[in-house]
Protein backbone atom coordinates (compact mmCIF):
# COMPACT_ATOMS: atom_id res chain seq x y z
CA UNK A 1 0.00 0.00 0.00
CA UNK A 2 1.00 3.59 -0.19
CA UNK A 3 0.52 6.36 2.27
CA UNK A 4 -2.20 8.75 2.14
CA UNK A 5 -0.95 12.13 0.50
CA UNK A 6 0.18 14.52 2.91
CA UNK A 7 1.68 18.02 2.37
CA UNK A 8 5.82 17.66 3.26
CA UNK A 9 8.02 20.07 5.48
CA UNK A 10 11.49 20.43 6.46
CA UNK A 11 11.74 23.41 8.68
CA UNK A 12 14.95 24.51 9.41
CA UNK A 13 14.77 25.47 12.80
CA UNK A 14 13.10 24.59 15.97
CA UNK A 15 10.88 27.48 15.86
CA UNK A 16 9.93 26.53 12.02
CA UNK A 17 9.03 23.05 13.48
CA UNK A 18 7.04 24.82 16.28
CA UNK A 19 5.47 26.89 13.74
CA UNK A 20 4.12 23.82 11.58
CA UNK A 21 3.25 21.87 14.15
CA UNK A 22 0.66 24.71 15.62
CA UNK A 23 -0.52 25.21 12.19
CA UNK A 24 -1.42 21.42 12.01
CA UNK A 25 -2.63 20.27 15.44
CA UNK A 26 -3.33 17.14 15.46
CA UNK A 27 -3.51 16.49 11.36
CA UNK A 28 0.47 17.06 11.51
CA UNK A 29 3.10 14.39 12.47
CA UNK A 30 7.07 15.12 13.12
CA UNK A 31 9.02 12.44 11.15
CA UNK A 32 12.57 11.62 12.66
CA UNK A 33 13.91 8.54 11.68
CA UNK A 34 10.83 7.16 9.97
CA UNK A 35 11.27 3.46 11.71
CA UNK A 36 7.90 3.46 12.76
CA UNK A 37 5.94 6.50 11.47
CA UNK A 38 6.95 5.17 7.56
CA UNK A 39 5.47 1.36 8.23
CA UNK A 40 2.64 3.14 9.68
CA UNK A 41 1.86 5.46 7.01
CA UNK A 42 2.36 3.13 4.03
CA UNK A 43 -0.16 0.71 6.28
CA UNK A 44 -2.67 3.44 6.39
CA UNK A 45 -2.34 3.41 10.28
CA UNK A 46 -1.62 6.99 10.41
CA UNK A 47 -2.88 9.62 7.69
CA UNK A 48 -1.50 12.84 8.75
CA UNK A 49 -1.71 16.04 6.51
CA UNK A 50 1.61 16.89 6.99
CA UNK A 51 4.81 15.49 7.56
CA UNK A 52 7.17 17.87 9.86
CA UNK A 53 10.95 16.32 8.84
CA UNK A 54 13.07 17.35 11.72
CA UNK A 55 15.75 15.63 10.50
CA UNK A 56 17.60 18.93 9.36
CA UNK A 57 17.36 20.84 12.95
CA UNK A 58 20.56 22.20 14.10
CA UNK A 59 21.90 20.76 17.21
CA UNK A 60 19.28 18.29 18.54
CA UNK A 61 21.67 15.04 17.50
CA UNK A 62 24.96 15.55 19.79
CA UNK A 63 25.64 13.35 22.91
CA UNK A 64 27.24 15.60 25.64
CA UNK A 65 28.84 15.71 29.23
CA UNK A 66 27.15 18.30 30.56
CA UNK A 67 26.74 19.98 34.30
CA UNK A 68 23.39 17.98 34.72
CA UNK A 69 24.73 14.36 33.41
CA UNK A 70 24.48 13.29 29.88
CA UNK A 71 22.76 15.22 27.41
CA UNK A 72 21.76 12.65 24.21
CA UNK A 73 20.14 15.18 21.49
CA UNK A 74 16.47 13.93 20.36
CA UNK A 75 17.74 12.97 16.88
CA UNK A 76 20.60 10.79 17.68
CA UNK A 77 20.61 7.42 16.20
CA UNK A 78 20.45 4.60 17.96
CA UNK A 79 23.54 3.20 16.27
CA UNK A 80 25.32 7.04 17.52
CA UNK A 81 24.58 6.14 20.93
CA UNK A 82 25.44 2.79 20.96
CA UNK A 83 29.03 3.19 19.54
CA UNK A 84 29.79 6.83 21.70
CA UNK A 85 32.51 6.24 24.23
CA UNK A 86 30.85 9.09 26.36
CA UNK A 87 27.33 6.96 26.52
CA UNK A 88 29.68 3.53 26.89
CA UNK A 89 31.23 5.22 30.14
CA UNK A 90 28.67 7.68 31.72
CA UNK A 91 25.39 5.60 30.84
CA UNK A 92 26.76 1.96 30.45
CA UNK A 93 22.73 0.64 30.24
CA UNK A 94 21.71 2.78 27.11
CA UNK A 95 24.90 1.31 25.44
CA UNK A 96 24.21 -2.67 26.37
CA UNK A 97 20.85 -2.10 25.26
CA UNK A 98 21.13 -0.56 21.96
CA UNK A 99 22.59 -3.77 20.17
CA UNK A 100 18.77 -5.24 21.07
CA UNK A 101 16.92 -2.23 19.40
CA UNK A 102 15.87 -3.86 16.10
CA UNK A 103 19.06 -4.37 13.60
CA UNK A 104 21.76 -2.52 12.66
CA UNK A 105 19.89 -0.83 9.42
CA UNK A 106 16.76 0.33 11.75
CA UNK A 107 19.81 1.70 14.46
CA UNK A 108 21.48 3.76 11.69
CA UNK A 109 17.65 5.77 11.42
CA UNK A 110 15.53 5.17 13.91
CA UNK A 111 16.19 8.07 16.90
CA UNK A 112 16.32 8.15 20.43
CA UNK A 113 13.80 11.13 20.35
CA UNK A 114 11.79 9.12 17.64
CA UNK A 115 11.56 6.00 20.78
CA UNK A 116 10.68 8.21 23.48
CA UNK A 117 7.70 9.66 21.50
CA UNK A 118 6.59 6.58 20.46
CA UNK A 119 6.15 4.62 23.53
CA UNK A 120 6.58 1.06 22.61
CA UNK A 121 6.14 -0.76 25.68
CA UNK A 122 8.54 -3.40 24.88
CA UNK A 123 11.44 -0.72 23.76
CA UNK A 124 14.08 -1.17 25.22
CA UNK A 125 15.08 2.82 25.52
CA UNK A 126 12.28 3.58 27.87
CA UNK A 127 12.92 1.14 30.55
CA UNK A 128 16.42 2.13 30.58
CA UNK A 129 15.19 5.48 31.68
CA UNK A 130 13.04 5.02 34.41
CA UNK A 131 15.64 2.83 35.48
CA UNK A 132 18.53 5.17 35.09
CA UNK A 133 15.96 8.26 36.62
CA UNK A 134 16.29 10.33 33.69
CA UNK A 135 14.88 13.11 32.49
CA UNK A 136 12.94 13.78 28.89
CA UNK A 137 13.46 17.55 27.50
CA UNK A 138 10.85 18.66 25.52
CA UNK A 139 9.76 21.93 23.94
CA UNK A 140 6.71 24.12 23.01
CA UNK A 141 5.63 27.11 21.31
CA UNK A 142 6.79 29.64 24.57
CA UNK A 143 7.50 26.76 26.97
CA UNK A 144 9.87 23.93 28.08
CA UNK A 145 9.78 21.48 30.49
CA UNK A 146 12.26 18.58 31.80
CA UNK A 147 9.85 15.60 32.57
CA UNK A 148 11.41 12.59 34.63
CA UNK A 149 11.37 9.22 32.58
CA UNK A 150 8.57 7.80 35.14
CA UNK A 151 5.91 10.38 34.56
CA UNK A 152 6.79 10.54 30.72
CA UNK A 153 5.06 7.32 30.02
CA UNK A 154 1.51 6.92 30.42
CA UNK A 155 0.46 3.97 28.54
CA UNK A 156 0.88 1.69 25.53
CA UNK A 157 2.10 4.58 22.75
CA UNK A 158 1.09 6.91 25.19
CA UNK A 159 3.30 9.90 26.83
CA UNK A 160 3.24 13.57 28.58
CA UNK A 161 3.84 15.05 25.52
CA UNK A 162 1.34 17.70 24.75
CA UNK A 163 0.08 18.74 21.16
CA UNK A 164 2.53 21.26 19.73
CA UNK A 165 5.76 19.80 22.02
CA UNK A 166 9.15 18.29 20.61
CA UNK A 167 11.11 16.43 22.39
CA UNK A 168 14.65 17.70 22.12
CA UNK A 169 17.02 15.93 24.94
CA UNK A 170 17.06 13.05 27.30
CA UNK A 171 19.17 13.73 30.49
CA UNK A 172 20.82 10.51 32.02
CA UNK A 173 22.31 12.24 35.80
CA UNK A 174 25.62 11.21 36.82
CA UNK A 175 26.30 8.07 38.21
CA UNK A 176 27.17 7.97 41.75
CA UNK A 177 29.52 5.97 43.16
CA UNK A 178 29.00 2.34 43.48
CA UNK A 179 26.20 2.38 40.85
CA UNK A 180 26.55 -0.57 38.25
CA UNK A 181 23.86 -1.32 35.69
CA UNK A 182 23.41 -4.46 33.36
CA UNK A 183 20.86 -4.50 30.51
CA UNK A 184 19.50 -7.91 28.70
CA UNK A 185 15.89 -9.14 27.13
CA UNK A 186 14.49 -12.46 25.95
CA UNK A 187 12.96 -12.33 22.38
CA UNK A 188 12.21 -14.83 19.58
CA UNK A 189 15.13 -13.63 17.36
CA UNK A 190 17.84 -11.15 17.35
CA UNK A 191 16.34 -7.83 16.52
CA UNK A 192 12.61 -8.40 17.32
CA UNK A 193 10.87 -6.54 20.15
CA UNK A 194 11.62 -8.23 23.53
CA UNK A 195 9.37 -10.14 25.10
CA UNK A 196 10.54 -9.33 28.48
CA UNK A 197 13.46 -7.11 28.51
CA UNK A 198 15.75 -6.00 31.60
CA UNK A 199 16.94 -2.98 33.04
CA UNK A 200 18.93 -2.92 36.24
CA UNK A 201 20.65 -0.11 37.94
CA UNK A 202 22.18 -1.24 41.24
CA UNK A 203 24.49 0.21 44.29
CA UNK A 204 27.22 -2.54 45.26
CA UNK A 205 29.49 -2.97 47.97
CA UNK A 206 31.32 -6.12 47.33
CA UNK A 207 28.54 -8.87 46.30
CA UNK A 208 26.08 -6.89 48.86
CA UNK A 209 23.01 -5.06 46.50
CA UNK A 210 22.75 -2.20 48.92
CA UNK A 211 20.07 -0.30 46.30
CA UNK A 212 18.36 -2.15 43.19
CA UNK A 213 16.22 -0.30 40.33
CA UNK A 214 14.36 -2.93 38.34
CA UNK A 215 12.45 -1.32 35.12
CA UNK A 216 11.06 -4.06 32.94
CA UNK A 217 9.82 -4.05 29.23
CA UNK A 218 7.30 -5.97 27.81
CA UNK A 219 5.49 -6.95 30.68
CA UNK A 220 2.92 -3.86 30.78
CA UNK A 221 1.68 -0.61 29.10
CA UNK A 222 4.77 1.45 30.22
CA UNK A 223 8.17 0.67 31.86
CA UNK A 224 7.67 -1.38 35.03
CA UNK A 225 9.62 -0.85 37.99
CA UNK A 226 9.57 -4.05 40.27
CA UNK A 227 9.23 -2.48 43.03
CA UNK A 228 8.71 -5.85 45.38
CA UNK A 229 11.65 -7.57 43.75
CA UNK A 230 14.01 -4.07 44.35
CA UNK A 231 13.26 -4.93 48.47
CA UNK A 232 13.59 -8.17 48.15
CA UNK A 233 17.03 -7.48 46.69
CA UNK A 234 18.08 -4.65 48.96
CA UNK A 235 20.67 -5.24 51.41
CA UNK A 236 21.46 -8.66 50.92
CA UNK A 237 24.44 -10.46 49.17
CA UNK A 238 23.54 -11.77 45.92
CA UNK A 239 22.78 -15.83 46.40
CA UNK A 240 20.49 -18.60 44.91
CA UNK A 241 18.35 -18.08 48.31
CA UNK A 242 17.88 -13.91 47.32
CA UNK A 243 17.59 -14.47 43.65
CA UNK A 244 14.51 -17.01 43.95
CA UNK A 245 12.46 -14.71 46.62
CA UNK A 246 13.24 -11.48 44.35
CA UNK A 247 11.75 -14.07 41.73
CA UNK A 248 8.64 -14.53 43.89
CA UNK A 249 8.29 -11.08 44.96
CA UNK A 250 8.43 -10.54 41.01
CA UNK A 251 5.20 -12.06 40.80
CA UNK A 252 3.28 -9.55 42.57
CA UNK A 253 5.28 -6.69 40.98
CA UNK A 254 4.12 -7.51 37.18
CA UNK A 255 1.11 -8.27 35.87
CA UNK A 256 2.01 -9.10 32.28
CA UNK A 257 -0.20 -8.89 29.01
CA UNK A 258 -0.78 -12.45 27.03
CA UNK A 259 -0.68 -11.80 22.81
CA UNK A 260 0.31 -13.95 19.97
CA UNK A 261 4.36 -13.81 21.26
CA UNK A 262 3.79 -15.36 24.81
CA UNK A 263 1.16 -15.99 27.63
CA UNK A 264 1.17 -14.07 30.79
CA UNK A 265 2.60 -16.96 32.47
CA UNK A 266 5.25 -17.51 29.92
CA UNK A 267 6.12 -13.76 30.51
CA UNK A 268 5.97 -14.23 34.12
CA UNK A 269 8.36 -16.90 33.72
CA UNK A 270 10.84 -15.14 31.28
CA UNK A 271 11.67 -12.00 33.78
CA UNK A 272 12.10 -14.66 36.72
CA UNK A 273 14.70 -16.07 34.35
CA UNK A 274 16.15 -12.63 33.38
CA UNK A 275 16.16 -11.18 36.59
CA UNK A 276 18.18 -13.92 38.15
CA UNK A 277 20.63 -13.89 35.13
CA UNK A 278 20.89 -9.87 34.96
CA UNK A 279 21.68 -9.73 38.80
CA UNK A 280 24.46 -12.54 38.48
CA UNK A 281 26.24 -10.97 35.80
CA UNK A 282 26.04 -7.36 37.79
CA UNK A 283 27.41 -8.22 40.59
CA UNK A 284 29.44 -11.14 39.32
CA UNK A 285 32.92 -8.62 39.55
CA UNK A 286 32.14 -7.82 43.24
CA UNK A 287 32.43 -11.11 44.18
CA UNK A 288 35.42 -11.73 46.39
CA UNK A 289 36.22 -7.63 46.84
CA UNK A 290 35.05 -5.56 50.29
P1 LIG B 1 9.69 7.93 13.75
O1 LIG B 1 9.23 6.65 13.18
O2 LIG B 1 10.16 9.00 12.82
O3 LIG B 1 8.53 8.56 14.66
C1 LIG B 1 7.83 7.77 15.62
C2 LIG B 1 6.81 8.66 16.35
O4 LIG B 1 7.48 9.58 17.20
C3 LIG B 1 5.97 9.53 15.39
O5 LIG B 1 4.69 9.67 15.94
C4 LIG B 1 6.69 10.87 15.40
O6 LIG B 1 5.82 11.94 15.07
C5 LIG B 1 7.18 10.94 16.85
N1 LIG B 1 8.43 11.68 17.02
C6 LIG B 1 9.63 11.41 16.45
N2 LIG B 1 10.59 12.24 16.92
C7 LIG B 1 9.96 13.06 17.80
C8 LIG B 1 10.42 14.12 18.64
N3 LIG B 1 11.70 14.51 18.68
N4 LIG B 1 9.52 14.73 19.45
C9 LIG B 1 8.21 14.34 19.46
N5 LIG B 1 7.73 13.34 18.68
C10 LIG B 1 8.60 12.71 17.87
N6 LIG B 1 12.47 -0.18 18.61
C11 LIG B 1 12.84 -0.64 19.80
O7 LIG B 1 12.88 0.12 20.77
N7 LIG B 1 13.19 -1.97 19.97
C12 LIG B 1 13.17 -2.87 18.95
O8 LIG B 1 13.49 -4.05 19.14
C13 LIG B 1 12.74 -2.39 17.68
N8 LIG B 1 12.68 -3.23 16.64
C14 LIG B 1 12.26 -2.75 15.43
C15 LIG B 1 12.16 -3.64 14.37
C16 LIG B 1 11.74 -3.18 13.14
C17 LIG B 1 11.62 -4.17 11.99
C18 LIG B 1 11.41 -1.80 12.96
C19 LIG B 1 10.96 -1.28 11.61
C20 LIG B 1 11.50 -0.90 14.01
C21 LIG B 1 11.92 -1.37 15.26
N9 LIG B 1 12.01 -0.52 16.35
C22 LIG B 1 12.40 -1.01 17.56
C23 LIG B 1 11.64 0.93 16.28
C24 LIG B 1 12.78 1.86 15.86
O9 LIG B 1 13.98 1.40 16.25
C25 LIG B 1 12.69 3.37 16.32
O10 LIG B 1 13.33 3.57 17.53
C26 LIG B 1 11.36 3.84 16.58
O11 LIG B 1 10.56 3.47 15.51
C27 LIG B 1 11.17 5.37 16.66
O12 LIG B 1 12.22 6.13 16.21
P2 LIG B 1 12.19 6.92 14.84
O13 LIG B 1 13.26 7.96 14.96
O14 LIG B 1 12.27 6.00 13.71
O15 LIG B 1 10.78 7.69 14.90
Amino acid sequence: MKPVPFAYYRPASLDEALALLERYGSDGRLLAGGQSLVPALNMRLAAPAALIDINRLPGLDGISLEREGLVIGALARHEAVEASSLVARHAPLLAQAMPHVGHRAIRTRGTVGGSVALADPAAELPACLVALDAVIRVVGRGNQREIPAVNFFRGIYTTDLAQGEIVTAVVVPPIRLGWRSRFDELARRHGDYALVGLAAHCRLEGGTIKEARLAFCGVGPTPVRALRAELALGGRRSSAEVLAEAGRALDADLDPPGDVHGSPALRRHLARVLLARVIAKLVEPCHGRH
